[in-house]
């Protein structure tokens, strides 16, 4: 499954401070394998070892998740279904069942509560644990991480993979590392090298748009980030550049944060049509406007940043924002704010397939809360 990337504003007040805090925590980052489609394949014997698409067929449809055997075919979670059948003719499309993830989701926190209070989740299927001052003292992060993964088989029937380090940052590149079914430990002493040896592309909080501007920077590996300095990583990507000066040298202080305030509330919808004009546009965010509103008067909260999200029928997609000095107070500010965001986007010659719409810098966060919660529409 993928996670949203950091963005600098979630970063901003996280970004290591200081330096180095080697070897003083324990992080272990569990992530389900294949989640939504090995939950399919456990609950269906006749889709196992075969190749799986969690999403919808229809022309339209997007892959939410691929077994291992679709993922053999080139088939990723993102990619429109009329590549994925391209890529693989045989796959086997299956309806989401949000419901039963939900319900695996609450079974795996269940275990990861036996070892520490501290878990803080970053999907269904994800989360990063702090197991410094562990509840059961078993005596290495190494042991509890096997314990998480022999629990996780035997009460779900479905395999995670972990990683142990001593912070966020490389516990996840620790889980991915031996994927699937896989443990993999990063321990202090090989911190700093393993990270030069990755393409740039593989840290979390590096997406796509980030990594075709470092490589373009002649930023490709770990290293090649280790070697820019501070200044010129702060001068090309503004309030990530200390992350990502920290990260090169595999510092990351960031802590596993158990009650993560929301930072942002956002809808988005996917239209039968492309919209092509401002004022269908103007029409089509009207009910993504009511649902992200709606939602925050719900949980009395209020943002000062609006952000557009726009899709076009050629699946390119950019994202602007603005950000008010007081919180938004009125629904009709906040369509004000998002049309003008959205007004250089049109005439689209090509048409918009997506709309989406997040309100963010949330004040008054509830105690306990998701870091983000996305509302479908
Ligand atoms: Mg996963």
């Amino acid at each position: 499954m993928s996670t949203p990337p950091l963005t600098a504003s979630t970063m901003q007040s996280e970004a290591p401070a200081g330096g180095p805090d080697l070897g003083r925590r324990k992080v272990i980052h569990i992530d389900m394998d294949a989640f939504y489609a090995s939950v399919e394949q456990r609950d269906d014997p006749a889709l196992r070892g075969k190749p799986v698409a969690v999403g919808g067929a229809r022309a339209r449809g997007v892959v939410a998740a691929a077994s291992y055997e679709a993922r053999k075919f080139g088939v990723r979670s993102a990619m429109p279904s009329v590549t994925a059948m391209r890529k693989c003719p045989a796959l086997v499309f299956v309806k989401p069942r949000f419901d039963v993830y939900r319900e695996v989701s609450r079974q795996i926190r269940a275990i990861f509560a036996r070892h520490t209070p501290i878990i803080e989740p970053l999907s269904l299927d994800e989360a990063y644990l702090d197991v410094t001052e562990n509840l059961e003292r078993v005596a290495t992060a190494t042991e509890i991480a096997e314990e998480i993964r022999k629990a996780i088989r035997a009460e779900t029937g479905l395999t995670a993979s972990a990683g142990v380090s001593y912070n966020k940052f490389l516990a996840k590149l620790a889980s991915d590392h031996r994927k699937p079914d896989g443990l993999f430990v990063i321990t202090p002493r090989m911190g700093p090298a393993f990270v030069e040896t990755l393409d740039v592309g593989r840290f979390h909080g590096v997406g796509p748009a980030t990594t075709a501007k470092m490589n373009r920077l002649g930023i490709m590996t770990g290293l090649d980030l280790k070697a820019q300095t501070l200044a010129f990583l702060t001068e090309h990507f503004g309030k990530a550049g200390p992350y990502y000066f920290w990260i090169a040298r595999g510092v990351d202080e960031r802590p596993v944060r158990a009650d993560r305030p929301r930072k942002s509330l956002g809808a988005e919808n996917t239209f039968l049509e492309d919209i092509f004009t401002h004022d269908a546009a103007r029409a089509a965010l009207a009910p993504i406007l009511d649902k992200v509103w709606r939602a925050a008067a719900q949980a009395g909260i209020r943002g000062r940043t609006v952000t557009v999200k726009v899709k076009f029928a050629d699946f390119r997609q950019i994202t602007r924002a603005h950000s008010e000095a007081q919180p938004v107070a009125a629904r009709a500010d906040f369509e004000r704010i998002a049309l003008a965001l959205l007004r250089p986007v049109f005439p689209a010659p090509r048409g918009v397939r997506l709309l989406g719409v997040t309100l963010s810098s949330l004040g008054d966060p509830p105690a306990k809360s998701e870091a983000q919660l996305s509302l479908g529409i």
